[in-house]
């Protein structure tokens, strides 16, 4: 070959290689999110006019959701996953919690798991993150933090952070005067993101942080997972990590802990407690659930327990499932114990978006909750906790 010819193919090779990666940086998040976060259509109950009007004077809160890990515009409503602000709206939701998943690992499963691998390094790089997020799960979730914060700024006021009891109270204000306005609070899914450092703690508190949970799917330097393989209680760093974040006012949530730590966090809490997302032994006979000696001891602190709408929290798919659990919650230490924590867009199958809420509204009007009950567990319960853990 002449070297012009070389030259001219060399030309062409390289072009292909922008165009395909081109292709795959565009169309890989979707791709991937896709695969990820699923709606089964579970059949909803007919939400009657009655019951419409009852869910649209709701303060919901919803636990726990990880939309932040996906690489799309939480302001704009999307065809993939299970929530954005303007679902949100549609759902009624007052306040969402978005939470930051920093690890997750290779062939993560419910039983075991060890640390070693990490399926968020490749996420990261195909969603073309910053390269500082790329090795750092500190930087993840401060990154998650950042575009939670972003997407407030450029809201026009409809998505609001919530860092302080003020912020709590004029968000509810609002929303009662009747202005459209959706709470925002960020939380951390396992204190593998302190990267063993104690002072991370302030980076990701200063970052907005109100609520943590101290374990994901594997066991971490500051507390054992339930999918873990040891399975222990808290470390020292743990330990140090819990008392920090009480006094600051940052909500601690037991999801995903082991038994052992959760145990030590039921004895350590001189705050109310909370499980973010889960489900009940008694429902669904799945790991990850509380026992009825556990919801007692969250209620016992004054805490709330949030159950999901995903597969490994309540075992089915449906709203009876959902509020199945609900209700054995309620017998076991009182309606003002549980909550909703939906595990929205958290690599989880459900049955519904956040735009059908009304449906579990229905459900508990179906099974004879007065209002008064169904304003607490659809988010009042919730605001009780949140008003007497975060700062002022
Ligand atoms: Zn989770």
């Amino acid at each position: 070959m002449t070297r012009r010819r070389i030259v001219r193919v060399l030309i062409a090779v390289a072009a292909v290689v922008v165009v395909a990666a081109t292709v795959f940086f565009i169309a890989a998040p979707g791709i991937i999110e896709r695969a990820q976060n699923k709606v089964e259509p579970a059949e909803l109950p007919d939400v009657s006019a009655e019951t419409q009007q009852l869910h649209d004077s709701l303060q919901i809160i919803d636990m726990h959701s990880d939309t932040l890990m996906w690489d799309r515009d939480i302001l704009d409503r999307s065809d993939r996953g299970h929530m954005d602000l303007p679902r949100l709206e549609d759902g009624n939701v007052a306040l969402q919690v978005f939470s930051s998943v920093s690890k997750s690992p290779k062939g993560q499963n419910m039983d075991s798991n060890t640390g070693d691998t990490d399926n968020i390094t490749l996420l990261t790089i195909a969603q073309l993150q910053p390269p500082r997020t790329w090795n750092s799960m500190t930087e993840r979730s401060l990154y998650h933090a950042e575009k939670l914060e972003h997407a407030a700024e450029d809201s026009d006021g409809k998505l609001v952070l919530i860092r302080t009891r003020g912020d709590l109270d004029q968000l509810i204000s609002d929303r009662e005067a009747g202005e459209q306005v959706t709470g925002a609070l960020f939380s951390v899914e396992g204190l593998q993101n302190l990267e063993g450092n104690i002072d991370n703690l302030d980076r990701l508190y200063d970052a907005g942080m109100r609520m943590a949970g101290f374990a994901h799917f594997f066991d971490n330097d500051a507390a054992g997972s339930m999918h873990g393989v040891d399975r222990g209680g808290l470390t020292d760093l743990g330990r140090e990590a819990f008392v920090e974040l009480e006094q600051r006012g940052v909500i601690i949530d037991i999801a995903h802990a082991s038994e052992a730590a959760v145990a030590e966090m039921l004895e350590l809490a001189t705050r109310p407690l909370v499980l973010s997302h889960g489900g009940v032994q008694a429902t669904c006979d799945a790991n990850r659930n509380l026992s009825d000696e556990q919801i007692r001891g969250v209620a016992a602190t004054g805490g709330v327990v949030g159950i999901g709408y995903f597969d490994a929290a309540v075992c089915d798919l449906t709203i009876k499932a959902v509020v199945d659990a609900i209700d054995h919650v309620v017998a076991v230490a009182g309606v003002e114990s549980v909550a909703l924590g939906s595990d929205f867009d958290g690599s989880t199958t459900v049955g519904w978006d956040t735009t059908e809420l009304a449906a579990i509204t229905q459900e508990l009007v179906n099974r004879g909750y007065t209002d008064e009950e169904i304003t607490a567990i659809m988010g009042g319960n919730t605001l009780r906790v949140m008003r007497s853990v975060l700062p002022q």
